[in-house]
């Protein structure tokens, strides 16, 4: 056995980045979230398989992530190691109608690079501000499109971290979830698209005007997770909030924004604790004046 920072320093060596005692708030979107332990950046896809496997074997916990953009990490921090997936290899590869990534890829470099190849399909994406593989988790969609249409297969790690290509269709993609995220323990490693030939300047017009309703709709100008809670089947969450008149409603610094109720932003430099807090108290008011039940899509850790 080999204690976490022996491990941690061994990394150096191994492709891999390291963060000592190093903030979560600086590595989510919402800028809250305490210490962790450890934070490594693996390079490859054997550097990933060889960080989780060792860190297994020495019963050292570990949490991957890719650009936390769906994750509240508590004030408390993370215990163990904190894999982060954004130092992956850069390399999109693109054959014909299909490209191919690492997991750590930016969904906005994956849709600039379908752009220059003419290839439609993954408009939809631009601008989620997260990894493939936070994408392919969480079937991140937008306006009509959603991962689930467009990914083919992904290589993963399994919790015996052996690597495995699955066919897309076997992983029960649906609204904000995946076989990943009802099965903690497989790792995405890498995803494969199949898009369409088409025009490059239609699909330019789409980019844009997609960015364009964005920064009329969300308020970007502050952290966030994006959509706090899940859309209930057949209503709006951020209808149901403003109908309970919450626009606007602030616990310490997380309020609700005035732009857009569905996001709880971090508007005055607030902590996880407060903005928990107001997903309970918005999840309670709009139990107690609906009846509906918000569920949140953002990830909780620990
Ligand atoms: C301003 C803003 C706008 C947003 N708009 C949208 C939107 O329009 N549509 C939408 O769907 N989402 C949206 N989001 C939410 C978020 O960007 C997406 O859910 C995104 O897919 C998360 O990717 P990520 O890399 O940041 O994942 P993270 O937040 O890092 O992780 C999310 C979950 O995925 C898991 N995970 C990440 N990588 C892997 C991996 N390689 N293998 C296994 N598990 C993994 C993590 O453990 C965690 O549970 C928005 C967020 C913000 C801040």
């Amino acid at each position: 056995m080999i204690d976490l920072y022996t491990f941690a320093e061994s990394l150096k060596s191994e492709n891999c980045e390291i963060l000592i005692d190093s903030p979560m708030s600086r590595q989510t979107s919402f800028k809250v979230g305490g210490n962790a332990d450890v934070i490594a950046f693996p390079k490859t896809v054997d550097s990933l398989v060889n960080v989780l496997k060792t860190a297994s074997e020495n019963n050292i916990p570990f949490t991957v992530m890719g650009n936390g953009s769906n994750m509240l990490v508590k004030d408390c921090g993370i215990r163990g190691i904190v894999v982060k997936t954004t130092g992956m290899n850069p390399e999109i590869e693109v054959d014909g109608d299909t490209i191919r990534c690492s997991a750590g890829t930016s969904l906005s470099k994956l849709c600039t690079v379908a752009l220059e190849n003419s290839l439609t399909g993954l408009e939809f994406a631009y601008g989620i501000p997260g990894t493939v593989g936070g994408a392919v988790f969480m079937n991140a969609g937008a306006y009509g499109g959603e991962i689930k249409d467009v990914l083919t297969s992904v290589q993963h790690i399994s919790p015996d971290f052996i690597i495995e290509n699955v066919n897309a269709t076997e992983l029960n993609l649906a609204y904000r979830k995946s076989f990943y995220s009802e099965n903690p323990g497989h790792i995405i490693a890498t995803a494969e698209f199949r898009l369409q030939n088409g025009d490059k300047n239609e699909i330019k017009a789409k980019m844009d005007d997609l960015i364009g309703r964005r920064k009329d709709k969300q308020p970007l100008e502050y952290p966030s997770a994006g959509s706090t809670f899940k859309r209930p089947e057949g209503y709006f969450a951020g209808a149901l909030i403003e109908q309970c008149g919450l626009k606007g409603y602030r616990i310490g610094g997380a309020e609700v924004s005035e732009k857009h109720a569905g996001f709880i932003i971090n508007r005055y430099s607030g902590t996880a604790a407060d903005i928990i807090d107001l997903i309970e108290y918005v999840r309670k008011t709009v139990k107690e004046n609906t009846g509906i039940t918000l569920e949140p899509e953002v990830k909780i850790i620990p």
